[in-house]
């Protein structure tokens, strides 16, 4: 992995563009219309089925006034319109990362970030060789590593300890599911044998045969230790999020579902307004209120009703609900129907019971507020469903326009595909999760690992698709934002570039490139309600585009993560530029 981003930076220093050069587009006629930009002689895909391929687009006040062939735009020419000849490269709507933590991941971009794909023993010389470089940092943070890794004990701080004891330790695992800290963070957090987990089984202390804690935390109990260690701050979540909004422009986004910022919660307003202020917020954002406990339903609704009347903004505007309803397969705290391998009895969790998720998602429908729910194993997705269900089949509730989304999708159970047809539910995940999971395996059944990212079945049935990140908790660091490279893995199910890597089953499940490119435009912009306006390039929605180098349907599916994203257009206005291009 590491290797194919030093490839992938590599390849960026390469090539050559000219934006806005003079061409050689002379009007024959005085134009009826003037824009202020066009772009010509592209390879455009627009997403859009009634017209999917174009040569020229023309852009005026931020809009798109014309989507044709070159000769038709010359309609749209002046003295002061701008021109910018494509040179055949592939021109695309904006890609939408449809689940993201962008604001919760500014906390976490510049810390310590452990390559996830490495074992142990790689991620203790990372940690060792940061805080060699880091003398003056007190605690060491980061995140990455793959708590699978360690099998069922998970990591310890006795590991920890023995490459840095005189300093604090503190590592969030890959999905931001848990924790492992060294002994000096155990003792900073006052946590020791008497300390009560807050929900046994799932919110809990792993602990060792003598009931110390031994240094894995999980779910709440690893989120409530960062506030306690006090290392994340609104200065320095603004620098982190500004951070991110440049690479993930730099990867061709132009919009974000922001899936919660739990960490960061209260500080999430005045990050978005601080970077309004000094006009970096380059990326067309809607957020979420995120609840993630029993005690939180009570007031669920009425904070999302509160931010989506108070939040709305150019850029941004926080207005539907975020529902965490399991953890992870890693965790072992996704909730299945059947046991976990080796561990009987623990079939994994969900927060909430389904009467809870009924009256959620029964409020929710009644406020036409859209919800989007974390369901990762096969009965937590099962059980989500069967709380829209009840308000989708409800005759008093057909009038509401509201949206569901269900996230990440892990195991699913072939009865549910066609229900999130038949509720319209829109399934999101995050293709790179897709490819061969050697550790997942040992946890779950055959039969479970052969239900993993059922992308291609879904399709089938009709599903509307939405992709992302889940940036910081992909599992790639930054390069796990690049739609790109999820792509790739999204079509083949294998570690990218490896012709020869194992296939993640079924293979079956190996989903098409314009399937891939829509759910990470259209249908992601459907889930973000915001689908009249962009996701695809249509007159009269946003100039928001990404420029490739290489045309996606042409380039050989083991180089896929090789194309290179050129220029990313926003509003009409370059906010990101290959500069060595
Ligand atoms: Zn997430």
């Amino acid at each position: 992995m590491t290797n194919i981003y030093r490839m992938l930076t590599f390849l960026t220093l390469l090539t050559s563009l000219n934006c806005y050069s003079k061409v050689d587009l002379i009007p024959d006629l005085v134009p009826k219309h003037a824009a202020d930009l066009i772009l010509h002689n592209g390879t455009i895909y627009t997403v859009n089925e009634e017209q999917p391929w174009a040569q020229a687009v023309a852009i005026k006040d931020g809009e798109i006034v014309y989507v044709g062939d070159n000769a038709g735009v010359k309609d749209w020419l002046s003295k002061t319109t701008k021109q910018q000849d494509l040179r055949g490269k592939m021109l695309l709507p904006g890609f939408i990362d449809s689940h993201a933590h962008p604001v919760m991941g500014g906390a976490y971009v510049r810390s310590l970030s452990l390559d996830s794909f490495a074992k142990p023993k790689r991620w203790l010389a990372q940690i060792k060789t940061y805080a060699q470089k880091n003398p003056e940092q007190k605690i060491l943070f980061g995140y990455g590593f793959l708590a699978s890794a360690f099998g069922t004990q998970g990591p310890t701080s006795k590991m920890l300890d023995e490459v840095v004891a005189d300093r604090a330790v503190y590592l969030m695992d890959e999905g931001f599911h848990g924790a492992w800290a060294n002994s000096k963070a155990m003792q900073l957090l006052g946590i020791n044998k008497a300390s009560k987990d807050p929900v046994p089984g799932f919110s809990y202390y792993k602990r060792d045969k003598h009931g110390i804690p031994s240094g894995y935390l999980l779910e709440g109990t690893a989120t409530d230790a960062i506030d306690k260690l006090g290392i994340i701050t609104a200065k320095s979540v603004a620098l982190g999020t500004s951070d991110v909004i440049k690479i993930m422009n730099s990867y061709g986004i132009t919009a974000v579902f922001d899936a919660g910022a739990s960490d960061v919660g209260d500080l999430q307003l005045e990050v978005l307004e601080k970077i309004s202020k000094q006009k970096q917020m380059t990326i067309r954002m809607v957020g979420s209120h995120m609840i993630g406990s029993v005690d939180a339903i009570v007031d669920a609704i009425s904070k999302t009703k509160h931010k989506r009347a108070t939040t709305k903004h150019e850029m941004y505007h926080i207005n539907m609900l975020k529902i965490m309803n399991d953890g992870t397969i890693e965790g072992k705290t996704a909730g299945m129907f059947e046991d976990y391998q080796g561990e009987p009895g623990n079939k994994g969790e969900t927060v909430f019971s389904q009467t809870q998720m009924n009256l959620l998602i029964a409020q929710a429908h009644q406020e036409n507020i859209d919800v989007h729910i974390h369901a990762l194993g096969e009965r937590a997705i099962t059980e989500t469903l069967n709380a829209i269900e009840l308000v989708r089949r409800n005759p008093s509730h057909r009038n509401r326009t509201n949206r569901y989304t269900i996230c990440h999708i892990q195991v699913m159970t072939d009865n549910d595909i066609k229900r999130f047809s038949e509720l319209d539910v829109i399934a999101q995940s995050t293709p790179l999760w897709a490819s061969y999971d050697e550790f997942g395996k040992e946890f779950i059944s055959d039969d479970q690992f052969n239900r993993y990212f059922r992308f291609n079945s879904l399709k089938q049935a009709g599903v509307k698709m939405s992709f992302g990140s889940d940036y910081p908790a992909t599992g790639a660091g930054t390069l796990g934002m690049s739609p790109i490279f999820n792509m790739e893995i999204g079509h083949t199910r294998q570690t990218p570039q490896q012709k020869n890597a194992p296939i993640q089953p079924g293979k079956h499940e190996r989903l098409d490139i314009a399937t891939l490119i829509k759910g990470y435009t259209l249908d992601g912009a459907y889930q973000l309600h915001m689908e009249d306006q962009i996701g695809s390039i249509e007159v009269g929605k946003k100039a928001d585009f990404v420029l490739l180098d290489s045309n996606l349907f042409k380039v050989d599916k083991y180089d896929i993560h090789q194309v290179k994203v050129l220029q990313t257009i926003l509003d009409g206005k370059t906010v990101y530029l290959n500069q060595a291009d």
